[in-house]
């Protein structure tokens, strides 16, 4: 294998894999297609399963699922166009809701939000008054886009997502380096009478390196208002709402704080919220009603010019991750 770093062997591993999950998607979309012509038979295929896990490794089951939901969608072609940019899976979250009347606004929807959002919306959907929403006759699949989002957490909105305010900080250092410090820390940690992470030790070191001119800088940084919010906001945040999430009936311990007015566009961190990771995605695709109740509609409001261009921005940014 050619030599690679690690950076350009994980980038490579995206990239494949990313290919494979389009391919994939585009394989989904042809299927159906197929099985009406009866063209696996034709070539030689027992079934239209057989013909999907020789040409493409898809399991019988997935198969299932996307002919299932092919049938759905029988007279919403354009949202069986859909398949080829999100997948199956995204898909079949909104089947039960979606119908030819709603049919535009629930593909601006598929745009708009990750699967766990359209989940929400869902959820909010209010059906027409007398007739029953739908029950999936299929149990929805557990999510599985909890670990790939996990990432998302450290991007989201120009509003640092926290969990813990601290980050682990990787770096190597050679054997001297390693021993000096390893020594530094002993030392201190007689001194002090207590066991301590190599944070607090990096920290101690980093105030007795700390030059005067250093301390005059970092005062004229607490003065101006950043992006970063100040601790003591957090705070404040924290003990007006209880640790849950601020969206109407929602029950997700809150993560991430939130600038109700946009901080690039306000330049301030007053009436900060704090709302779960989905919620958090769902206020900045425009679904929630962001004071009062915080309610979360299944249709997406029509906003101020200004706060949709941030919000844009925000989600081409999750995009890449
Ligand atoms: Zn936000
Ligand atoms: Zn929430």
């Amino acid at each position: 294998m050619k030599k690679m770093t690690d950076q350009e062997l994980y980038k490579r591993c995206q990239e494949c894999g990313g290919n494979a999950r389009r391919w994939t998607r585009e394989f989904a979309y042809y299927l159906p297609e197929v099985a009406r012509r009866d063209l696996h038979r034709r070539r030689g295929f027992q079934s239209i399963y057989e013909f999907a896990a020789k040409l493409s490794g898809m399991s019988f089951e997935v198969c299932n699922r996307v002919l299932q939901l092919n049938n759905k969608f029988e007279h919403m072609p354009l949202l069986w166009e859909q398949i080829r940019m999100h997948g199956w899976s995204k898909l079949r979250v909104i089947a039960f809701v979606v119908n030819s009347e709603n049919e535009k606004i629930w593909i601006e929807n598929l745009n708009r939000c990750t699967k766990a959002g359209l989940e929400k919306l869902v959820k909010n959907f209010k059906s027409v008054p007398g007739e029953e929403a739908q029950k999936p006759d299929i149990p929805l699949a557990k999510s599985t886009t909890q670990s790939a989002m996990t990432l998302g957490d450290n991007v989201p909105c120009g509003d640092r997502a926290i969990l813990d305010d601290r980050t682990v900080l990787k770096f190597k250092v050679d054997d001297e380096t390693e021993f000096q410090f390893k020594k530094f820390k002993h030392e201190l940690e007689k001194k002090k009478g207590k066991a301590m992470t190599m944070g607090e030790v990096l920290k101690e070191l980093l105030q007795k390196a700390e030059t005067p001119k250093l301390k005059t800088r970092k005062i004229k940084k607490i003065t101006k208002i950043t992006r970063y919010i100040p601790v003591q906001r957090k705070r404040e945040t924290e003990e007006k709402q209880n640790d849950r999430c601020r969206a109407e009936n929602c029950n997700e311990l809150a993560t991430q704080f939130h600038h109700p007015l946009r901080f690039s566009l306000n330049r301030t961190h007053k009436e900060l919220v704090k709302l779960c990771r989905t919620h958090h995605q769902l206020a900045h695709a425009g679904f929630i009603e962001e004071r009062d109740e915080w309610q979360v509609n299944w249709q997406a409001r029509k906003r101020d010019k200004r706060v949709e261009e941030v919000d844009e921005k925000v989600r081409q940014a999750r995009r890449r991750l």
